[in-house]
């Protein structure tokens, strides 16, 4: 493929504004009475939901017309992300169900990491493109599968993994795509707001935001709001205005709380968000230390293996007071059942402290083993 992607969502886009079916979001201007909002019963400006801004949107961004709000948001989170556009989704579920289907058809083919995350899987599937799972994190499977494969191939990674906190080797993979003339789409849900140094995610701070065709992620993690993300090109975003259907079909994130986003973007990219990134960064060395683990995210597996052990220990710290969550089959392998720990800037060192010793013997990781 000597296509960028560019140039394939170009010729699409030219094909439809021949047809005058090209879309663009507009904003409502003020002080017009909007007759395009689903807002039946006038509730969304309610003064007992949200006093600044509505709550609810009223409709899709391409009906009722797009907020101020909603652009403020997409252009800090393109500053941050260090592209040259973004687009919003009511949550990165529908990002993810918006963008992969828009973007592979039937006849291309997605290479898909095994510990994909559901909403890429699912993504992935609606496309109707050919999917090829390789191996988590196998490089050289990926550079078969590359190998045998023609046509338009897209490899879908996250950066860090949701559900063993490890990471996707993002350099080595964006090499592979380049070799083979596919494209990638990272999902960062996990990374955004933790690596870097304004903490805009692995791909920035690897420095390969230039090589990356498509980042995807969720304000509803570190940036503690909710709503989902696409970053990338302009002529990315102005294609997935006119081709995700979960953008199209599905009413605007909510105003207000986009503006949390807004204020949720500036806090964690500034220094309020470094000086946590450093708290939270020296949970995990202390977690680490505790445990004789070695994890580079706040996300930590505890593996007990057996689903009924995995249970017992969530029940066991629950009676001290404990609330981490047993994971299980099918969102991980059989006999991989674990607590997924999950540390926060909001923790203090004693709670990290006592958490580890109320914690039940487990297979990895042990001090001393
Ligand atoms: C949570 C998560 C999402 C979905 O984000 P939501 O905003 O919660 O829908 C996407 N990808 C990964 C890897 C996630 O962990």
């Amino acid at each position: 493929m000597d296509l960028t992607l560019d140039q394939h969502l170009q010729a699409w886009l030219l094909a439809q504004e021949a047809q005058q079916l090209r879309r663009s979001c507009r904003l409502v201007p003020e002080g017009f009475i909007n007759f395009a909002s689903n807002d039946y019963l006038g509730l969304s400006t309610h003064p007992q939901l949200r006093p600044e801004l509505p709550v609810g949107s009223g409709a899709s961004r391409l009906v009722s017309g797009t907020c101020a709000v909603h652009v403020e948001l997409e252009e800090a989170l393109a500053q941050w992300k260090g592209t040259a556009a973004a687009l919003t989704f009511a949550t990165g579920y529908a990002a993810a169900l918006g963008a992969l289907p828009a973007l592979a058809q039937k006849g291309d083919t997605i290479l898909l990491d095994k510990r994909a995350h559901a909403c890429l899987i699912d993504g992935a599937k609606l496309s109707g493109a050919t999917i090829r799972v390789y191996p988590h994190n196998d490089l050289n499977y990926l550079e078969k599968l590359l190998a045998k494969t023609t046509g338009k191939r897209w490899i879908v990674t996250e950066s860090v993994f949701s559900m063993d906190g490890d990471f996707a080797p993002l350099t080595e993979i964006v090499a592979l795509k380049e070799k083979y003339g596919a494209w990638l789409l990272v999902d960062e849900a996990h990374a955004t707001g933790l690596y870097g140094s304004q903490g805009s995610g692995r791909i920035g701070e690897a420095g390969l935001t230039e090589r990356v065709e498509v980042q995807l992620g969720t304000m509803s993690k570190a940036l503690g709001v909710s709503g989902g993300y696409i970053a990338g090109s302009r002529t990315l975003i102005d294609y997935l205005m006119n081709r995700a259907r979960s953008f199209i079909y599905s009413t605007a994130p909510s105003p207000a709380v986009t503006a949390d986003c807004v204020a949720a973007v500036k806090l964690v990219s500034g220094e309020e968000g470094t000086r946590r990134r450093a708290l939270l960064r020296k949970h995990i060395l202390a977690l680490n230390a505790l445990t004789g683990l070695s994890s580079s995210s706040p996300i930590i597996p505890i593996i007990y293996g057996r689903e009924e052990n995995a249970l017992a220990a969530a029940a066991t710290l629950q009676e001290r007071g404990f609330w981490v969550p047993a994971i299980r089959y099918p969102t991980v392998a059989r006999g991989k059942a674990r607590l997924r720990v999950t540390l926060t800037a909001a923790h203090s060192a004693a709670q990290i402290e006592a958490l580890v010793a109320a914690l039940p013997p487990h297979e990895a990781g042990r001090k001393g083993e």
